[in-house]
């Protein structure tokens, strides 16, 4: 399951700072006040499918584009106080999200990183007709229009967050195993 969420100053609120977490979460309203009383750009979301309004865009367009091969995209792999977070090195990788719901604006790729929790029934930022799932991963494109992650977090069309649940099968995943046997 694939979530497309075009936050801006809320996001950036919540996910740029470190004075945060989940523990009591009827407190987020007062702490960050731009996502509350009444967004619409809210997170979490619980999608209801029932409830939800289908609509057509134009394919996604993600443009790849790296110093080495695709297999060798540099960044930096750090424990930022409350998830597992890889930071793209975007002077010598580009990666780009287009199109979609997108509009006309191009989306760069800053950072992607992981929510999860201690069972298989949470973790997930985000649910699923009332469902959590194990672990979702996010990520985190700015708008080029902007000059940095910083700079765009704080706008309304600042930030494209790609959001994928993430479920647990046997298999072991060969590109989490890299992530799992990082010293951070
Ligand atoms: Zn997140």
């Amino acid at each position: 399951m694939l979530l497309l969420l075009i936050l801006g100053a809320c996001l950036a609120s919540t996910h740029a700072s470190p004075d945060w977490d989940y523990r009591d979460t009827s407190q987020w309203c007062d702490s960050f006040p731009t996502c509350c009383p009444s967004s619409v750009r809210q997170s979490p979301i619980d999608i209801i499918e029932s409830n939800a309004v289908p609509q057509s865009y134009p394919t996604f367009e993600v443009t790849f584009e790296t110093d080495g091969p695709p297999s060798a995209v540099e960044g930096i792999l750090s424990n930022n106080g409350h998830t597992v977070q890889w930071s793209v090195d975007t002077s010598k990788n580009n990666i780009e999200l287009a199109k979609g719901p997108l509009g006309s604006d191009t989306y760069q790729l800053a950072q992607f990183h992981f929510h999860w929790g201690r069972t298989q029934r949470t973790g997930s930022e985000h649910a699923l007709n009332g469902k959590f799932f194990p672990a979702e991963v996010h990520f985190v494109h700015y708008n080029k229009k902007y000059n940095s992650l910083a700079e765009a977090a704080g706008k309304s069309d600042g930030l494209a967050v790609v959001g994928i649940f993430i479920e647990v099968e046997e298999a072991k995943s060969v590109i989490f195993q890299y992530m799992v046997k990082a010293r951070i």
